[in-house]
């Protein structure tokens, strides 16, 4: 039943002339899926819409091979040929419910073309976005009118496809849209640059004419970036922003308003804390419009999202990472089961899944990116098999998911850790300065674990083989973790590095100990790339330490690009005064410091120090489970399982220990000849001609 202080929640809201069945929209995100992956992308989707979301958006979509955003597997409507595709999603968002939503695109100089090798199309002569030395050519008249013809047809076939609400998209700086209203993108001199009415013409015309091409059937929405949040110079909300959206305020049935570029409206916690943070940006649009609005900004909490509606910000709960983190959300607050929402740690580990091109992932929620082609359902697991118990050492990420799944389906778990607080690595990296958020992959699943009355959990708990062996469970799961290494191992040095015994060297795992290093400066050596070294530098800079960073990279924490942090993490490091030094290479610890050489064959050259914290790689913890294979012993405690998951498997992210201990647990004891039991489905190319 609909608790009733959150039924406002639950009113379907008229956008133009369809109705969307209640106000919890996800808006248009990618998924890695794409064109490529279509039944895997519609079953993404369809579980959003059976776990509640009124609309489900796909992502945005290329409407001609002008636009190709070749390698990233986005949606594709380039002619007829697609539709049958996009067909499988919207059929299955409809079998719930829920109004389907497609975001066409034309992404002009952000589409490199690097497939299809057509022209890079721009409201001026410029660069591309993507790193590849060619251009884009300044669009003529000739080409504004094709590509108004393009986005008409496109429209058609959406369509066609199926969909309720068919977007015309100027967002993210990724759209040529944007580009033309923008005047750092567009010089032009023509009726479509210039004043800023000229340089809305485009938008304009493609907002009348998707209205005249499917208007009658179709809702139109506008996707809008109304602040670039870079001050003066760029668009801001209460300057140009608002006169975009007075100028176009009735042209389409629902303004879907956010900040750009990406990095600013996909902002991380590490970055933004504040969850509903775009809302001092857009609450005027819905005033200035009169029109339905739909706002983002990591609204996961329904005390927030009521708010936004009772003060009308927004009609439409907009959310991508809280649908993706749960996509039972809106079931769970119309059921009155708020406190199992799995909440979205803003961590962008799915903005990395799109910049890798490969199917979406979330460190909340493992099953998301899995439900075709693995059939895991966020909400549903098999029931047990023979087994009656099962055994999980060690409480990080891995084993709290491994024992939560184990216990949905009905072993008796018993959960031990050596650790005062179970959480493994969550906790001790949530202590980081930045990472407070990441918290709640523990907070959601030691909740569930206490619940449950099948669950026997055990803090301080350190077991070796022979407790193991007393227990007696014949099922045992180690997820013992993994160890930041002290020896200088990592991806520049394959052996250990030279050490003089008399500097103190750290690890990550003794700063999140709580160790305090000698006085004098703190030489960090990040040669792991990720995000560890950046954040140590910042927790141990915010501290008051004097610290030096160095790193055989070219930039600092390189992999956080795939978040969209990296331009953070550097200016925030600058900006605290961290000393840093880039493409440098570790030779030897000495007595006062550490000696690099240069990555290009640079000279040697020496940096004092009164400590180095190694930031290299980690070493698994697997004694416990090579004491347990050990033939003689397994034999003696009769184990039938033995399964070493997480980082003590493959150390990776804090997401593939979750994904790790729960495929764990749906593997275990699985029908042979279920989805689930394969490693996993692969959508085939079907040769038809
Ligand atoms: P993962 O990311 O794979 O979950 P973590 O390093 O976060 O790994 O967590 C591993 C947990 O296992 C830590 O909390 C650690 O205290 C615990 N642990 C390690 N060895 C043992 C052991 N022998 N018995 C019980 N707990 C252990
Ligand atoms: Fe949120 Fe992180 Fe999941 Fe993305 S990966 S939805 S940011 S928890």
């Amino acid at each position: 039943m609909t608790d009733s202080k959150y039924a406002r929640l639950f009113e379907p809201v008229r956008i133009g002339p369809v109705t969307a069945p209640n106000r919890f929209y996800q808006v248009p995100h990618c998924t890695g899926m794409g064109h490529l992956r279509p039944r895997a992308d519609a079953a993404t989707r369809a579980i959003k819409a059976e776990g509640g979301w009124g609309v489900v958006c796909n992502q945005e979509t290329e409407i001609h091979p002008t636009s190709d955003l070749t390698p990233f597997p986005e949606g594709r409507l380039w002619d007829a040929a697609d539709i049958p595709a996009l067909r499988v999603m919207t059929d299955a968002v409809h079998a719930h419910g829920a109004l389907a939503g497609v975001e066409l695109v034309h992404n002009g100089a952000h589409a490199a073309n690097l497939g299809s090798r057509a022209p890079v199309l721009a409201p001026s002569d410029t660069v591309i976005d993507a790193l590849y030395p060619k251009q884009a050519r300044r669009m003529d008249k000739a080409d504004i009118r094709d590509l108004r013809a393009w986005h008409r047809a496109a429209a058609r076939r959406a369509r066609e496809a199926g969909f309720d609400i068919i977007y015309v998209y100027a967002g993210h700086e990724m759209t040529l849209t944007q580009h033309f209203m923008l005047p750092k993108f567009n010089d032009r001199t023509d009726e479509y640059g210039g004043g800023l009415a000229n340089r809305v013409r485009l938008t304009r015309e493609l907002l009348e004419e998707t209205r005249e091409e499917v208007g009658d059937t179709c809702a139109v929405a506008f996707r809008f970036a109304v602040d670039q949040m870079l001050g003066a110079g760029g668009m801001q909300a209460q300057e140009e922003g608002r006169e975009v959206v007075e100028m176009l305020a009735d042209l389409p049935d629902l303004w879907d308003v956010n900040v750009s570029d990406w990095a600013n409206d996909s902002i991380t916690t590490r970055f933004e804390p504040q969850d509903g943070y775009q809302a001092e940006y857009m609450s005027w649009v819905r005033q200035a419009t009169g029109k339905p609005v739909v706002g983002v900004g990591r609204l996961a909490q329904p005390d927030m999202m009521l708010s936004m509606i009772d003060k009308g910000v927004m009609d439409l709960i907009g959310a991508a990472r809280p649908s993706i983190a749960d996509p039972f959300l809106p079931a769970k607050i119309r059921d009155g089961r708020i406190d199992e929402i799995r909440e979205c740690i803003g961590c962008n580990i799915c903005v990395a899944s799109d910049n890798h091109s490969v199917p979406l992932r979330c460190t909340q929620n493992p099953t998301m990116g899995e439900e075709w082609r693995r059939g895991w359902h966020p909400e549903r697991i098999a029931a047990k098999g023979r087994a009656e118990e099962a055994l999980v050492v060690g409480a990080g990420p891995a084993g709290l998911e491994c024992a939560m799944q184990l216990a949905r389906r009905g072993y008796d778990v018993t959960l031990a850790d050596a650790g005062r607080d179970p959480g493994g690595r969550v906790l001790r990296e949530a202590g980081l300065a930045g990472l407070a958020a990441w918290r709640r992959v523990a907070d959601n699943r030691l909740h569930d674990l206490r619940q449950r009355a099948n669950v026997r959990l055990y803090a301080q708990s350190r077991l070796d083989a022979a407790q193991v062996a007393e227990l007696g469970i014949p099922h045992v799961f180690v997820a013992t973790g993994a160890k930041w290494r002290r020896d200088g191992v990592g991806r520049s040095a394959r052996k250990p590095v030279q050490a003089d015994a008399a500097m103190t060297v750290l690890t990550p795992d003794d700063i999140m100990d709580g160790a305090v290093p000698p006085a004098g400066p703190v030489l960090i050596y990040d040669d792991d790339l990720g995000y560890m070294g950046g954040v140590l530098a910042d927790h141990l800079a915010r501290a008051g330490r004097e610290v030096t960073l160095i790193t055989p990279a070219p930039i600092v924490s390189p992999w956080t690009e795939m978040t969209l942090e990296q331009d953070r993490v550097q200016r925030g490091l600058i900006a605290q005064g961290v000393q840093i030094r880039t493409g440098r290479v570790l030779s030897r610890i000495v007595a006062e410091g550490c000696t690099t050489h240069g990555a290009y064959g640079e000279p040697e050259c020496d940096h004092p120090c009164g400590s180095v914290l190694m930031v290299t790689s980690r070493r698994r913890e697997t004694g416990l489970h090579d004491d347990l294979r050990a033939h003689q012993t397994r034999e003696e405690i009769g184990l039938e399982t033995l399964e070493l998951i997480g980082d003590a498997a493959q150390p990776g992210l804090i997401a593939d220990a979750v994904h790790s201990g729960h495929s764990a647990a749906r593997a275990f004891e699985a029908d042979p000849e279920s989805v689930e039991a394969a490693f996993f489905r692969r959508e085939i190319i079907a040769l038809t001609d």
